[in-house]
């Protein structure tokens, strides 16, 4: 049985007032929520003090990108061993903002995927196709692309330990959800593509999320779906209501 795992990327956004005051206003509902695994993702400068109020509740905290190398110079980056340090579990990686913006390459998530579980972070690891990728017929090469670079080189144990997120990019921050099929069709393949290159047992006990503006009237339907396992919540995620009610929608 694959529990579900509801993700909150905050991404730039929240002080650090902000958020001790949203995870606060989580806790209040969810601290002793164990149906559900629930991460939240605040920037880094916010990591330090949301990790201190989730201490002792169900709340995991996750961070929004790291570094492959453990130290050196890389100016403005930070490492899988200081997120450890603050007791994250959780690295999202290769998001489409990163991979657009930042271009990032799914030979740069496999590094940090590597690294990230050499220190015992769970990643969670991102693809998706482009609308213009979609609309030429090419999801499922994309997809199969993305799964086999991003997930290259790893052990059955660090596949399992792994969560992926399947998030059309034209779904994010659109307010343009794929339908539960669209969806469910993806994640389908998903898992084709790690029996492909591991086996059924493995492919059957990933766990993967879908994200792309997932909201409180459409989470049900989606979490609902064989082999949808929650979600990845950007938007919904800064709103405490919202968010707790798209959590409860995974149970
Ligand atoms: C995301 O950024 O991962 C995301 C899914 O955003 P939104 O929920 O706002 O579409």
């Amino acid at each position: 049985m694959r529990k579900k795992i509801v993700a909150g990327n905050w991404k730039m956004n929240m002080t650090t007032a902000e958020a001790a005051s949203l995870v606060n206003a989580l806790k209040d509902d969810l601290a002793n929520f164990r149906e559900v695994e629930v991460v939240v993702c605040p920037p880094f400068t916010a990591l330090s003090t949301v990790s201190d109020l989730v201490q002792g509740t169900h709340l995991d905290l996750g961070a929004q990108n790291m570094h492959w190398e453990k130290s050196g110079a890389y100016t403005g980056e930070t490492s899988a061993e200081m997120l450890r340090e603050l007791y994250c579990h959780y690295v999202i990686l290769g998001h489409s903002e990163r991979r657009h913006y930042f271009s990032e390459t799914d030979a740069i998530v496999n590094r940090k995927a590597q690294a990230a579980l050499a220190s015992s972070l769970h990643p969670i690891i991102c693809v998706g196709e482009t609308l213009q990728e979609r609309e030429a017929g090419q999801v499922e090469s994309v997809i199969t692309r993305q799964i086999t670079g991003s997930l290259a080189g790893l052990s059955a144990k660090e596949l399992l330990d792994s969560v992926i997120a399947y998030e059309p990019v034209w779904a994010i921050g659109t307010g343009k959800t794929a339908t539960s099929e669209q969806a469910q069709d993806v994640h389908a393949l998903i898992r084709t593509v790690v029996a492909n290159m591991h086996d059924a047992t493995v492919a059957d006990g990933v766990r993967i999320q879908y994200g792309g503006s997932v909201k409180p009237g459409n989470a049900k339907e989606l979490f609902g779906m064989p082999d949808i396992d929650g979600g990845l919540i950007g938007g919904a995620a800064l709103d405490a209501k919202s968010f707790i009610d798209i959590v409860r929608a995974a149970v």
